[in-house]
């Protein structure tokens, strides 16, 4: 029997013994998780669930075991094999295993890798998406991902590859030329070489550039600043992961839709971030 306590009316999907659901925490808010992951939580045996994830969600798993599965700052792969190997186990032993992670699991969370994994392992699977922090803690920040006045593409980067280091493979002056916005995972401890790649490809050192650390959580901080800057001022203001980077001029609509703020007054309602003279949605 599932227990529906929390979930609305619905035919639930039932969570099979020997089954892995991997799933997304969403950025941090707990409130962000998504009702299939809750459904999930709610009939697991056992939660296997990653640094990034709030400990709060943890409490609507209320018969599984809990098994912390924790690795930051692009560790090599090693671990990552004992996790999926972690997970066949105890799916072979019949329970109902929900992989926690952060984000989205399949946003570069290395969820693509557990899934194969366990699918090379005749493992049943399902996957339930997250808000991923390069759209939900944007928008926490009062940054839209996408804005019709600022771009029509948007490229989400990650700042480091298996080995830690910025990935060799990034075309930054294709990125530079062809991204009207740029969204950068675990950019931090390499921000600087991304900044000068940008500026080498002549990307304007007076772009807009927001990091957004802890996003969604009671702990989110944003600083903005410009491209030039960026890495010096992080150094400055003592900024710890997770952060996301956004490089663009989407940053500026943060003026009027920073809406953590608007109680205290801070946000002049009525003026155009962009400068294009009129507000928005009068075209
Ligand atoms: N799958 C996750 C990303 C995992 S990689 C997702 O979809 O969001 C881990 C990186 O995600 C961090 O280094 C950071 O860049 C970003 N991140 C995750 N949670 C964050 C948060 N609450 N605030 C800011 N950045 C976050």
């Amino acid at each position: 029997m599932i227990n529906t306590d929390l979930l609305p009316k619905k035919n639930w999907p039932v969570f099979s013994p020997g089954w892995v659901w991997l799933c997304g925490a969403g950025p941090g808010d707990p409130g962000l998780l998504t009702l299939h992951a809750l459904n999930g939580l709610k009939q697991a045996d056992v939660v296997v669930f990653d640094a990034l994830v709030d400990r709060e969600m943890l409490e609507w798993a209320p018969n599984a075991e809990l098994i912390y599965a924790g690795k930051r700052g692009g560790k090599p792969s090693a671990k990552q094999r004992d996790i999926s190997l972690h997970l066949i186990e105890l799916a072979k032993l019949g329970k109902r295993v929900l992989r926690l992670k952060g984000g989205d699991p399949f946003v570069f969370g290395r969820g693509g890798e557990e899934a194969q994994t366990l699918v090379q392992n005749n493992i049943p699977i399902r996957i339930i998406p997250g808000i991923s922090a390069g759209i939900g803690g944007l928008a926490y920040a009062g940054i839209p991902v996408t804005h019709r006045d600022v771009n029509q593409s948007v490229t989400f980067v990650t700042g480091h590859d298996q080995n830690g280091i910025t990935p060799s493979s990034l075309n930054w002056s294709a990125i530079s030329e062809g991204s009207q916005v740029i969204v950068i995972y675990m950019g931090m401890k390499h921000i600087d070489h991304i900044r000068k790649s940008l500026l080498d490809a002549r990307r304007d050192p007076n772009e807009p550039v927001a990091i957004v650390t802890s996003a969604t959580t009671a702990r989110q901080n944003v600083l903005e600043t410009t491209l030039e800057n960026c890495a010096k001022d992080i150094k400055v203001a003592q900024l710890e992961p997770p952060a996301i980077i956004c490089i663009g001029k989407s940053v500026l609509m943060r003026q009027v839709l920073d809406w953590q703020g608007q109680s205290n007054g801070e946000n002049p309602r009525n003026v155009d971030p962009l400068g294009r003279g009129r507000p928005a949605e009068s075209a």
